[in-house]
Order: C-alpha cells, then structure tokens, then sequence
C-alpha cells in the first residue's frame, strides 16, 4: 500500500520501526496531489517550499497536513477565499500552526473554503468550488470542505478546520471522515481568521478516531494570547481509545429525528445505535425542546458578529483595495465603497446586512438580544440532559452530498443543511462526526456524537469503540 493510503498512527509506527522516512511519507502525499488534485481542487495553494523541506530528526509527528485557508502561517497567504484578501500574508503563526510546527508535522497547503467560511458546501469561495472525492458531481460539504476532500482523497494524512455552525462536521460526514469541533475554549483561535468569535473553533479531520486523538492532543490546551482559551490541562486522549462503552448511557433527541431527514440517513444511524446497544451502552429518547429555534438563532448570532469581524476589510490594512474612476461620494468612502462591493462574494454581502440589520438601533433587542436568549435556551436543554447522559447521538446532516450547483440559489435550503450541527456551536460543548454508512448512491453517512464541555475524552471513546465494531473507516475513494 502507498504511504498517503496511511493514517498517521501507522505511519508513525511504520517510522519507529524505521521502515520509512518523513521525506518518503512527504513525497508520497505530493505525489498523490499531483495525480489527483486537478480532479478534487481540494487545495488552493501548496507551500512554496515543498521540494525543498528538511526534518529535523528529533520530531514527535513528521505528517503531512492541510490547512484550512483561514488560518494563519507566517509569509503564506491566507484568504479566506475571498479576493478582498489577495496579496495578504500574516506575519505570525495561529497558535495550532505554532504547535504543529514544533511537533514536526509538514503544513502542505491551504484548502478550499466557503468565503470567510460562510457555507455548507464550499461553493461560496473565490477559487471555485472543490469536489466531493465519492462522486465529483457532488459538493464535499462545507464550509471546510477543502479540508475534508483532502483527507478522503488521500491527498493529506490529516488537515485542520474551523467550525461555527458545523463546518468540520458536515464536510466530515459527506466525506467519510472523522471530524470534531472541541469544546469553545478547548483549541486557541489566535491566528484563526475570525468569522463569529463566539463560535469558532478549530478542529481536527483525520481518516480514523485514533489519529483525531493524535491532532487535537497536538493543537489543543490554555494560550495567554487567546482569552476566551480555557486554563484547564490536555488529557492524554489516545487513552480514551479503548473498545468498551458498557454502562454508558446515551440519548437519542426526538426532535433530530423529524420530517427532512433521507431514511437511508435515519437507518445508518439507527444500525448505529444497535452496534453501541450490542457493546453495553444504553440508550434513552430525551427531548431537547428548543432545537427548533437552532438555525434562526444562529443565523442572527452569527451573523452579528460575522458583520462586525469583517467591517476590518474595508482597503485600509489588509489585501485588496480599489478605487472608482470618478469621484461618488468623497475619495475615502468612495474606496471604502469600491473595495468591499469587489472583494466581498454575495453571500458574504448577504450576511453583513443580515448582521448589521439586527445589531442596528430600533432592532438590537427584537433580533439580536432575543437571538442570545434563546441560545441560552438551547444551552440549558444540553446542561439538563447531560445531567443523566453521558453523551447523545444524532445524524451528522439530515441528508449525504448534495450536488454541486443544487442549492447554490436557495440559501435558506443551504442553512436548514445545519440544522443538526448548530446546536453544538450555540452551547459551546464538543461533538465529532464518523463515518456510519454508505447510501445506496455510495455516498457517506455521518454520525454525530455529543458530550459535556471539556469531554472530548467521551467522544472519543463512543466512536472508536463503534469504529472498531465496524467497517466503514477502511472504505477508500477509487480516483
Ligand atoms: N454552514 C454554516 C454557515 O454557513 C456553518 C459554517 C461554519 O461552521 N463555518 O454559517
């Protein structure tokens, strides 16, 4: 087998044994970009200095990985797949670059996005869209999309995402791969370009649980230069990777299980349900009673914020800037005007006046206020369900991949895509997504686990212990 077929645990067993070397891993993976990104356009751009890398000898984890374009290495351009960024290039490391670079992993490039991570399909970026690597007709989720198809297509032996309302989740379960967005505060967002501050996190996408362990064992833990960073120590996740869930109990929310959902998705998840019943968890019906709210609420929270982080990107300091042929208005705002109307995509227009509108005067307590309320709804309905359970089960995404172009003009059929990631985003607490199935189109099916803040350690063993009961992570794309 060819060593970008790997996962970095057997890779980096592979190096002990010194059966390989990080420059054959490296070359390996390039290599493999070669043949098949012009198919995928999983990434956006390599790292210049590919061919030349050296490693030093003493590093922890040699592995190849992609990193989402939203987040900052030093002298490499980061985007956010959005012109009004072209020509930007961070002068420090995010803190999760930071900490891969000291650990020895290789960063290959940056991967495709939504625009300033604005999307569930990664349509929505400036370079055009990637490709889903199970059926190139179909889009590979998003808005970490790039990220998830890089990992599939054996294009990366692990990438990095964001996620604020599901963006490493979804693209992770229409991919086949495992995703997980930590607790809020649990990986730093310094270095991470902001989208809703309050939101965001960064999270690992890997071909199996162990080597998700791995990466957020690497990337997580307390940063001065983060403030919202929990000061709290990084258990040795890899020893949550044991195959018992025996007396575990889990609940099953009714309301994820409505009308909307494809019953190939809701059979995958119910034969799920059996593999873990058979293994000794136990599972309860709860009821989370304000989910129904979820989506509205995100999208007022989130695009508050969202208005307010991207109000820097107006010519000024960073990337494009233009300047009209005449005179409008006066030369300032005139360039103000002109930058941001050819820098920004619609849907990133779409959400600024979303935004502004609700945190605008006569309307802050109707939308936005209202918005925070009933996130703390959704919040309380985890924190009592959590005092029973020790996690919950849902799908990942109501449906497998869509196609490429179907809901591009339909952005509230594009939002309802969220519908069962967002809640996790809203309430701050963890959730990853595996793979559970196939459907009978040979697209993937995801499952979602949930947890208390700060027990990633839970999700990780629920989903290894189902990954080892079953076959699905050794599923490969055929390009
Ligand atoms: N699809 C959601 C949105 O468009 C979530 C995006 C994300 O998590 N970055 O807002």
């Amino acid at each position: 087998m060819k060593l970008n077929e790997l996962t970095a645990h057997e890779l980096l067993d592979l190096l002990k044994e010194k059966k390989t070397t990080p420059r054959e891993i490296l070359d390996a993976v390039l290599a493999r970009i070669q043949a098949t990104d012009a198919q995928i356009r999983a990434y956006v751009r390599l790292r210049s200095n590919a061919a030349a890398q050296e490693f030093s000898n003493g590093s922890a984890t040699p592995i190849p990985i992609g990193i989402k374009d939203n987040i900052c290495v030093t002298g490499e351009p980061a985007t956010c797949c959005s012109r009004i960024l072209e020509g930007f290039k961070p002068p420090y490391d995010a803190t999760v670059i930071q900490k891969l670079k000291e650990s020895g992993a290789y960063l290959i490039g940056s991967t495709n996005m939504d625009e300033f991570a604005f999307g569930s399909s990664t349509e929505n970026s400036c370079y055009g869209p990637t490709r889903n690597p199970w059926n190139k007709d179909c889009v590979p989720g998003g808005s970490s999309g790039g990220s998830a198809a890089a990992v599939a297509a054996r294009e990366a032996i692990w990438a990095l995402g964001s996620d604020t309302g599901g963006s490493i989740r979804q693209p992770a379960s229409f991919c086949g791969v495992v995703g997980l967005k930590p607790t809020y505060g649990r990986v730093s967002r310094y270095g991470l370009i902001a989208f809703a501050s309050s939101l965001d996190q960064i999270g690992p996408i890997t071909r199996d649980v162990e080597d998700c362990a791995l990466l957020l064992g690497i990337i997580a833990g307390y940063d001065e230069r983060d403030s919202t960073s929990a000061d709290l120590p990084v258990p040795d996740y890899t020893r949550a990777l044991v195959n018992d869930v025996k007396g575990l109990k889990i609940g099953i929310p009714g309301e994820y299980f409505v009308e909307g959902i494809d019953p190939q998705v809701r059979a995958a998840i119910g034969a799920a349900i059996e593999v873990l019943k058979q293994r000794g968890a136990t599972f309860h019906e709860i009821s989370l009673p304000h989910t129904e709210y979820a989506i509205a609420a995100y999208y007022i929270v989130a695009t508050a914020e969202a208005s307010s982080n991207l109000a820097r990107y107006d010519g000024v300091q960073y990337g494009l800037r233009r300047q009209p042929a005449g005179t409008r208005k006066t030369p300032l705002v005139d360039m103000y005007e002109e930058t941001r109307d050819a820098g920004l995509g619609n849907e990133a227009k779409r959400r600024i006046m979303l935004g502004t509108y609700s945190l605008s005067s006569g309307y802050y307590d109707d939308y936005y206020l209202k918005g925070l309320k009933v996130r703390t709804l959704i919040k309380q309905d985890f924190d009592k369900a959590f005092l029973k359970l020790d996690a919950i089960i849902t799908p990942t995404a109501p449906t497998t991949a869509f196609k490429i172009g179907e809901k591009a003009d339909n952005p509230l059929s594009m939002y309802l895509s969220d519908v069962y990631t967002i809640s996790a985003n809203l309430s701050g607490i963890p959730a990853i997504s595996i793979p559970c199935g196939f459907s009978k189109e040979r697209l993937p099916i995801g499952l979602q686990i949930l947890a208390k803040p700060f027990d990633e350690a839970m999700l990780f063993r629920i989903a290894y212990t189902y990954e080892q009961n079953t076959p699905w992570h050794k599923e490969r794309v055929s390009l």
